[in-house]
């Protein structure tokens, strides 16, 4: 079976799928994008991923090219066309076409719309979830506006690659005043040497995970409480328990930060009741 992609308005193969050279989400990173997790066909929190999507675009002034319900449409589509059952659909919205300036193409140009969907293994992601990663610390060097979800992501691939060249997974952001942000791809957490429920406020300097704000869902309804605050690196060096929440991941624990080991150097009963919630609570909603 071949992998198909969405590409302004055509179903294409994915090896013959292309932009233009002067896209400006190739040259500016003048673009926003999505990411759905796909779980038995179904797209997970659709709604929620479509919202976000709409407050980014307002943000950064593009158009949908498409209304949601086409929108909805399509993400179906490429994930049928591809047999996902389980993995992930990708959405990219970006200001479109037009000779190389930085200022907005005037007169204004379609944005374009790109939606691509690939499965991943459920086996690995279990395995991993089952073991928990190492992260490393790194400056936050990021811009101020980390809540619009761009492509601008290169601060987070150097991060990602530092953490891989140093033997571990993931690398979690760490601003000016020594206060966690978030993780490369992923909002994080965690339980605090006294047992409570610590993540970042939703300022500018976090994305506003989807799976954060379902987590909180789900945490609340277990009757547990969180606390939405800055958390330092040696709060987090001391805690009981870290994990990361993202769309492909859900709840991934976090065993080591720059080499402490966390709790016993095992995922925590957070976690694991969080990761295993999750899908229950989601597939009820
Ligand atoms: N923070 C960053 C920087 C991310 O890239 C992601 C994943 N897109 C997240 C947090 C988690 O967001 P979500 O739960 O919506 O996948």
């Amino acid at each position: 079976m071949s992998r198909i992609a969405y590409v302004n308005g055509r179903y294409l193969l994915f090896r013959e799928a292309k932009v233009h050279v002067e896209d400006r989400g190739y040259q500016f990173a003048d673009a926003v994008y999505e990411v759905c997790e796909v779980r038995g066909g179904r797209l997970i929190d659709e709604r929620r991923h479509l919202e976000r999507l709409k407050r980014s675009l307002t943000e950064i002034r593009i158009a949908m090219p498409v209304t949601p319900r086409a929108l909805g449409v399509v993400l179906r589509e490429v994930v049928a066309r591809n047999r996902i059952g389980y993995g992930f659909v990708y959405l990219q919205i970006g200001r479109g076409v037009a000779r190389r300036d930085p200022a907005f193409p005037a007169p204004e140009v379609a944005p374009s719309l790109v939606v691509t969907a690939r499965s991943l293994s459920r086996t690995k992601n279990e395995a991993l979830a089952e073991k928990g990663i190492g992260v490393v610390s790194v400056p936050d060097n990021r811009w101020g506006r980390v809540d619009i979800k761009t492509v601008g992501l290169l601060p987070n691939v150097l991060a990602r690659q530092a953490a891989i060249d140093q033997g571990a997974r993931d690398a979690w952001f760490v601003d000016k005043d020594g206060f966690v942000t978030e993780a490369a791809s992923s909002n994080a957490w965690i339980v605090t040497a006294n047992g409570n429920l610590v993540t970042r406020q939703a300022d500018h300097a976090i994305l506003r995970g989807i799976t954060r704000m379902v987590a909180f869902e789900v945490i609340k309804a277990r009757g547990v409480s969180v606390e939405e605050r800055d958390f330092a690196l040696e709060e987090a060096y001391a805690a009981r328990e870290a994990f990361v929440t993202s769309a492909t991941q859900i709840v991934l624990p976090v065993v080591s930060i720059d080499g402490h080991v966390i709790g016993d150097g095992k995922p925590g009963p957070v976690a694991r009741m969080l990761r295993l919630e999750f899908h229950r609570y989601v597939g009820a909603e």
